[in-house]
C-alpha cells in the first residue's frame, strides 16, 4: 500500500490533495480499500459512477461493446454513438449532439458554437459570453476563463477574451453586462463546485426571457447536474425552460470518459464540416456505457432519486451542527458549524466517503444507492457533524 502512495507521490503531477486511501474494488455503493476496509461511497468519483460501481447492466453493455471493437475514428459510423445521440435528442427536445471526452471539452464546444453563431448573426465583434460568479465550467484556458472564480484564474493569465461575470440570482447584474456583442449567457442551474447552490426560479425565468428577446443563446452547463443527478433527467427540466445548448459529462458515461454538447434548434446547423472534432469523441465503449446509464433513468427511477433526496434533507436540516442543506435531488451541500474538511476526514475514518464544495460537505451518492446504505451513511455523517 505504502508503495502505491510513494510511487504516486514521486511520479504523478502534484495537482491533487489525495486522501490516504487506495481503492482496489467495489460493488454498487461500496468501495473496498487495499486493507480490506469498506466504505459507503457518497461521492461516486465526483458524480461519475451514477449507477454505482460495476453496475450489472452497465458492465454488460460495456463488455459487449469491448468484445466487438473498442474504437473507430469519426471517419466511420458506429451504432453506440448514433443511438446515444438519438436518445439525448429525443429525451431533451434539442436537435444535435457533439461528443467529447470531458465536461470541459463539452463546454469548449458550446463556446465555439456561441462564437460562430455570434459571428454569423451579429458580426465579428459579437463574442461576449456572460457567466456567473462562483460558477465552474472547467480547467482548459477557455473554460477557466468562463469560470467566475478568481482563485482558479490566478497564475494562468492572460485568459481567453470575451467573458464577464454576473452575480447569481441578481438579474440586474446580468442585464448590466448585456450589450450588442453579447452572444450567450452560460449558467449552471445548481452551482456544484461553487457550493451546491440552486439558482432561483425567478432569476432563471428572467434570463430565459432576456435571451429570447435579444437573440442571446442560453447555455446550461449540466456537466454535474445532468443525467438524473437532480431528480430530473436534466436540471433545466425543473425550471420550465428549454436552453439553446446543454452540456453534460460526469454521470453520463457511468464511469467512462464522455461529454456531450447538445444543441437546440437555433444552433443545430451552426457547426459544419471541419468546425470541430475530437479523436476519441463518440467512443463506442463510452457511448455503450452512457446508453446503459440513460436506459435506467426512467420516471420510477427518478421518483426514487427524489424520495432519497427528501430523506437526506429531512434527516439533516435540523440536525445538530448543521447550518444549512442546499441543492437538488442527490446533489447536496451541507454547511456545518464544524470545518468541512474535518467532517470529511472523520467520515472517511468511519467508512463513509464524502466530498467538499467550497466550505460545505458535498454529497453525490449513486442515484440507485439502497435506502439501507443511504441511512447508514447519513447516520454516520450526522453523528460526525454533531460531535464537537
Ligand atoms: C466538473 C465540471 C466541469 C468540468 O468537467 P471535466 O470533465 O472535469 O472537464 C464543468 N462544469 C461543471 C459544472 C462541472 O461540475
Amino acid at each position: 500500500m505504502d508503495n502505491v502512495f510513494l510511487i504516486d507521490k514521486e511520479y504523478v503531477a502534484n495537482t491533487y490533495a489525495r486522501f490516504p486511501v487506495q481503492i482496489v474494488s467495489g460493488k454498487g455503493s461500496t468501495l473496498k480499500d487495499v486493507n480490506g476496509k469498506k466504505y459507503i461511497d457518497m461521492g461516486t468519483g465526483i458524480g461519475v459512477t451514477a449507477l454505482g460501481t460495476a453496475n450489472r447492466k452497465w458492465k454488460k453493455a460495456v463488455k459487449s461493446q469491448i468484445n466487438r471493437f473498442q474504437h473507430v475514428s469519426n471517419l466511420y459510423y458506429s451504432e453506440p454513438c448514433a443511438l446515444l445521440a438519438k436518445t439525448l435528442v429525443e429525451r431533451t427536445g434539442l436537435k444535435k449532439v457533439f461528443f467529447s471526452n470531458s465536461g470541459a471539452e463539452a463546454n469548449e464546444c458550446a463556446i465555439k458554437v456561441c462564437r460562430k453563431y455570434g459571428v454569423e448573426k451579429k458580426g465579428v465583434t459579437a463574442f461576449n459570453i456572460i457567466t456567473l460568479k462562483n460558477s465552474f465550467h472547467g480547467r482548459t484556458i477557455t473554460t477557466l476563463s468562463a469560470t467566475g472564480q478568481d482563485c482558479f484564474h490566478k497564475d494562468f493569465t492572460p485568459l481567453t477574451e470575451g467573458f464577464s461575470y454576473a452575480n447569481a440570482n441578481d438579474f440586474e447584474s446580468v442585464k448590466a453586462l448585456v450589450n450588442k456583442n453579447t452572444v450567450a449567457i452560460m449558467i449552471e442551474l445548481v452551482q456544484g463546485e461553487g457550493g451546491v447552490v440552486a439558482l432561483e426560479q425567478d432569476f432563471v425565468t428572467k434570463i430565459d426571457k432576456l435571451c429570447k428577446e435579444k437573440d442571446i443563446l442560453l447555455v446550461v452547463d449540466e456537466v454535474q447536474t445532468g443525467n438524473g443527478r437532480t431528480g430530473k433527467l436534466y436540471s433545466y427540466m425543473h425550471y420550465g425552460i428549454l436552453p439553446d445548448v446543454v452540456t453534460t459529462a460526469k454521470g453520463l458515461g457511468g464511469g467512462l470518459p464522455i461529454g456531450a454538447c447538445i444543441m437546440g434548434e437555433k444552433v443545430e446547423k451552426t457547426l459544419s464540416f471541419g468546425d470541430h472534432g475530437s479523436t476519441y469523441g463518440g467512443n463506442p465503449v463510452a457511448c455503450a456505457g452512457a446508453l446503459a446509464v440513460l436506459g435506467e433513468l426512467n420516471e420510477t427511477f427518478l421518483d426514487n432519486v427524489n424520495k432519497k433526496s427528501q430523506y437526506i434533507f429531512n434527516s439533516l436540516k435540523d440536525a445538530k451542527g448543521v447550518v444549512s442543506v442546499t441543492g437538488k435531488g442527490l446533489m447536496i451541500g451541507i454547511k456545518t458549524e464544524k470545518d468541512a474538511r474535518t467532517v470529511v476526514n472523520e467520515c472517511l475514518q468511519r467508512g463513509v466517503l464524502c466530498l467538499t464544495a467550497k466550505d460545505k460537505i458535498r454529497l453525490l451518492p449513486a442515484l440507485n444507492i439502497s435506502q439501507k446504505q443511504l441511512e447508514k451513511a447519513i447516520n454516520v455523517i450526522k453523528e460526525v457533524i454533531g460531535k464537537e
